[in-house]
């Protein structure tokens, strides 16, 4: 085979490393090769055995690492992972406790009013966070919501394939419910839930009865329950055992977020419960105030909450969970999830090639991820393997290592045009240092708001804040001008802070163990994981 420099569009490429399939078999090749063509993996095949047809031009690359399937996160506010890790002022029981409390405010809700709202930054927020889970290996999350000015909602249409608008059009989109069911809107909840692949809840997040009620909300007036395979429950931290066996013979999932749980709750779902009743579990981190920065360091607390329940899952489970767990989750299992012939070539390569290969994900850093590949285009990963598989258009430094990007501006989504990280990085950087002056100019321009006028300016996009109740732009236009008149309030200039922009990973950002070692909730054994 030659090997030419750089690879033309629709030129197939070769993967050879040690190759994790996560098919049911649990296959690893040692010495593998991936044949990737059109986006797609043409064959799985061991090193020294003939190539498929169609081949004899393609790229080779020696990777040198153990290849997975992409990971695929299904419970993440991509939008919030601006923020830094928020100091929990307390331990709280549910999710009604803490929005709307001053210092959620000063830390949470206001900056991201603030940002959200301020011509420009949307589109530096989304940039920066997809970045995030490219350098990450995460290959799916949830997706943006976007509101313009024109009133129009759309997703925000990224690299990383996102669940709600997922690229390919093979693939059932799945849809995000942040509120909790109204019991007496369980029939129409049902028949929403019949008619979707997947609907991601959020279910029962916190502990004890008042969280559980929200999932005894979706019981029946004839006692049976509204809820089936499509349905993935996210958190369902306050589930017994009973419970996870209706969601079991349902084939029903949840989306565990251990690290946002404890954070806030300083418990989690009882998840040996839910794998004895055979829920099918996958992992999410939630959000940076109160979760992982990434799904890559999500795993390592799932693997230190198994360790510490005696060894709850297998290294492989564990993998599972990140991958064909969720494309299951998500009726994705035939074109995503593994490595096989015929799917989609969402790939992570992790360096090197010895010890036990499902632990090389487990324990890997984001200086460890050497390509991430998305529908066989490579968008993040080491300068040499990046050049010989298509365009850099940045390079960023992660630890000790410099990461290549391919954030091509041709075909991507206007809100960030030609942006690049390097100058959303920067943006995001400066504003969040002077958000008290940001937030005085936006209550000035807030004062003489008028929906007529605001409708006739050009198209600009702003981010949907989901916590926020998923308002539009026009919601929260309204509701800070309702605010402002507001005398009880403190306005929002005078409520949030300077703050430092979060780290785009945790490789290089030495004092992030430490701060969530410092945290009020956290268990002493998952301090331990943190040294
Ligand atoms: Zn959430």
């Amino acid at each position: 085979m030659s090997t030419p420099s750089v690879m033309r569009t629709g030129q197939p490429c070769v993967l050879k490393g040690r190759v994790v399939t996560m098919d049911d078999g649990l296959r690893v090749i040692t010495n593998g090769c991936i044949y990737v063509k059109d986006g797609v993996i043409v064959s799985v095949r061991k090193d020294g055995d003939k190539p498929p047809v169609g081949f004899r031009k393609a790229v080779v690359i020696q990777t040198g690492g153990t290849i997975f399937p992409g990971l695929i996160e299904l419970h993440n506010h991509l939008s919030y992972n601006v923020l830094p890790l928020w100091d929990v002022p307390k331990r709280y029981q549910h999710r009604g406790q803490w929005p709307g409390t001053p210092l959620y405010r000063r830390d949470i809700s206001g900056p991201m009013n603030v940002l959200g709202r301020t011509k420009g930054y949307s589109a530096a927020i989304v940039r920066y966070v997809e970045a995030k889970c490219l350098l990450a290996g995460v290959t799916t999350s949830q997706g943006i919501s976007l509101s313009s000015n024109k009133g129009i909602n759309r997703f925000y249409k990224g690299y990383v394939r996102n669940v709600e608008q997922p690229i390919d059009k093979s693939l059932p989109k799945a849809r995000t419910s942040i509120r909790d069911v109204d019991p007496k809107k369980v029939e129409k909840f049902f028949a929403d839930l019949k008619r979707t692949s997947c609907m991601l809840l959020h279910l029962s997040e916190g502990k004890g009865a008042r969280a559980r009620k929200h999932f005894l909300a979706l019981q029946r007036k004839d006692e049976s329950w509204a809820i089936n395979r499509a349905l993935a429950g996210i958190h369902a931290a306050a589930l017994n055992r009973t419970d996870f066996g209706v969601m079991g013979k349902k084939n029903a999932s949840i989306v565990w977020s251990p690290l946002s749980n404890y954070l806030l709750y300083g418990d989690t779902a009882e998840i040996a419960s839910a794998k004895a009743e055979g829920v099918n579990i996958t992992l999410g981190s939630d959000w940076s105030p109160s979760g992982s920065r990434n799904l890559l360091g999500e795993l390592k607390v799932a693997a230190a909450v198994s360790d510490h329940l005696g060894g709850l899952f297998t290294k492989a489970e564990l993998v599972s969970l990140v991958t064909r767990n969720a494309a299951k989750a998500l009726r994705w299992q035939k074109s995503l999830g593994t490595i096989e012939a015929g799917k989609l070539a969402d790939l992570v390569v992790i360096s090197r090639k010895s010890g036990d290969p499902y632990d090389r994900l487990i324990s890997a850093t984001e200086e460890d991820v050497d390509l991430v590949m998305i529908s066989g285009t490579a968008r993040a990963g080491r300068a040499k393997l990046m050049k010989k598989l298509g365009k850099i258009t940045e390079e960023v430094r992660v630890g000790s290592k410099v990461v290549a990007l391919n954030l091509d501006p041709d075909g991507a989504d206007e809100i960030v045009g030609k942006l690049s990280l390097a100058d959303a990085r920067k943006l995001l950087a400066t504003g969040m240092r002077k958000l008290p002056e940001l937030a005085k100019t936006l209550e000035r321009s807030v004062a003489s708001f008028s929906p007529k006028s605001f409708r006739e300016e050009a198209e600009t996009w702003y981010i949907d804040l989901d916590h926020e109740d998923g308002e539009t732009v026009f919601a929260l236009f309204k509701k800070t001008a309702a605010a402002l008149k507001e005398p009880r309030k403190r306005p929002l200039s005078k409520s949030v802070q300077p703050m430092k922009l979060d780290g785009l990973t945790m490789s290089g950002d030495n004092g992030y163990r430490a701060r969530i070692r410092r945290s009020r909730n956290l268990p002493n054994f998952l301090k331990a994981a943190f040294r």
